[in-house]
Formats: C-alpha cells, structure tokens, sequence
C-alpha cells in the first residue's frame, strides 16, 4: 500500500508575516493520520517554517538545490547540504518552472536529484509536457525522456527513497486540469517505466498529480489507480484549500 502524500508548492511567495499567518492557519487545520503532508516555502523561509511547524506532521522541504552537493564557490545557489542543515528534508526537482524558466536540463535535473538523494533528502522528481507537445501527441516520449535521464543518472534503486510527481505544463497555474483518465494514463506509463527495471520499487513508489488541483476536483484524481496524491500550488497558499485537499487523498 502506498501511503498518500499531498505536497504544497508555496512557490516565490510569502513575507515573514504572511508566513506566519499561514503556519498559524495550517497548525488549526485536521490533517487526516493517514496522508503525509509536506510544505514547500521559499528558501528564505525555511528556518521560520521549520519552527512554526514543529510538533505538527507536516515535513518541510526547499523547492530547489544545487546540482553540487557541499559548500562551495557558486554564487546564489543553495545546496542539498545547507538545505538539510536549515531542516529542510524534501526538495523538488526538475519543477518545469525551472526547466522551461530557468532553463534547466535533463541533466542538470539528474544531478540536482543525485546530490538530494547524497544529503538524505527525498527528492521529489518533477515531470511533465507543454501544451505543445500534448497537442503534437508527444507526452509519454517527452516524459518518458525526463524520468530515464534520472534513472541513468541515479538508477532504479533510487527511487526507494523518492517521489515522482507528473505536472502537465499546461495545467500548473491556468486553472485547466488534466482529467482523471489524461493524468491516470501517463501516471501508469511512469510506473510501468520503472517496473521495466525493478518491478517492486515501481509499485512502491508515490507518483502525484499536479496541475491546478483544488478542494473541488482532488477526490477524483486522488481515486485513480496511479495517483498517490498531489503536488498543490495555488490553493496551497490557503489553508483550508491545503487542508481539504489532504482530507480527500
Ligand atoms: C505547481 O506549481 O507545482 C502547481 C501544481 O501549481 P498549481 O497547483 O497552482 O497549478
């Protein structure tokens, strides 16, 4: 059985107060024991999350680390290391606003999750295709692509200790979400990627949506087979929309 997770992207957001008001808000909301919760705050506020959360299930990890594990010369980069030390214990990788804004290759994404993975932290491995390519019908190969650059990268074995999230580009922060049946589809093509090399870890790993998940529409996409839960930005930012979310998974 894999244990559900719904994962709150806070994205470029937040000043220390508003910070302060939303782990006061998500400290009174009922998280179901069931689901595992996990908060992405800026970096900057990482410490101050950490702190305001202790003593409540929620995990806090970064949005982002260094390709390099370590301290170093490499001016305003943060890295898996420092990341740990200001208690994050998840990061996301490969977000598609850093590949497609950032520029970020699958390479660079490969690394980025090696070095996570090197400091004890759970990666969480961000995949998915622009509306383009949907249209051009190229989402499983441009996917499939993402997810074998890190499994060269990292190998199977990996992915024990990790969790993939499928983000269609075309539906994080437009409102547009993929259907149940569109992201059961290429959650199942992710999982059977990896069962091609380890049958097990495959059916143990968390595979979550993300895309313009709301209160509304998670119950159906956390239903199908091959979610596991989601990855929230927007209605994250709200802690009831966080909280009813966790509740439906
Ligand atoms: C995201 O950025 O990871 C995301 C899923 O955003 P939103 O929920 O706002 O579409």
């Amino acid at each position: 059985m894999r244990r559900p997770l719904v994962a709150g992207n806070w994205k470029m957001n937040g000043t220390r107060a508003s910070v302060a008001e939303l782990i006061e808000a998500l400290r009174l909301q009922d998280f179901p024991a069931g689901v595992e919760v996990a908060v992405f705050p800026s970096s900057l506020h990482l410490t101050q999350v950490v702190s305001g959360l202790q003593g409540r299930a929620i995990a806090v990890g970064a949005q982002d680390c260094a390709a390099e594990a370590g301290f170093g010369a490499l001016t305003g980069e943060e890295s898996a290391s420092q990341l740990v030390d200001a208690g994050a214990s998840w990061v996301l990788v490969g977000h598609s606003e850093r590949r497609l804004i950032m520029g970020e290759s699958d390479e660079v994404v490969s690394k980025k999750f090696v070095a996570a993975l090197a400091c004890g932290m759970t990666p969480a491995l961000c995949l998915g295709e622009t509306l383009e390519q949907r249209q051009a019908g190229q989402t499983l190969e441009v996917v499939g692509r993402q997810l074998a650059s890190v499994l060269a990268g990292a190998g199977v074995a990996a992915f024990e200790k990790a969790v993939v999230a499928y983000e269609p580009v075309w539906a994080i922060g437009t409102g547009l979400t993929a259907t149940p049946q569109q992201a059961q589809e290429v959650h199942a093509a992710i999982r059977e990627q990896l069962a091609r090399e380890d049958r097990r870890i495959a059916d143990g790993v968390r595979i979550l949506y993300g895309g313009s998940v709301k209160a509304e529409n998670a119950a159906e996409l956390f239903e199908m087979q091959d979610i596991d839960g989601g990855l929230i930005g927007g209605a994250s930012l709200k802690a009831n929309d966080f909280g009813a979310i966790c509740r439906a998974a």
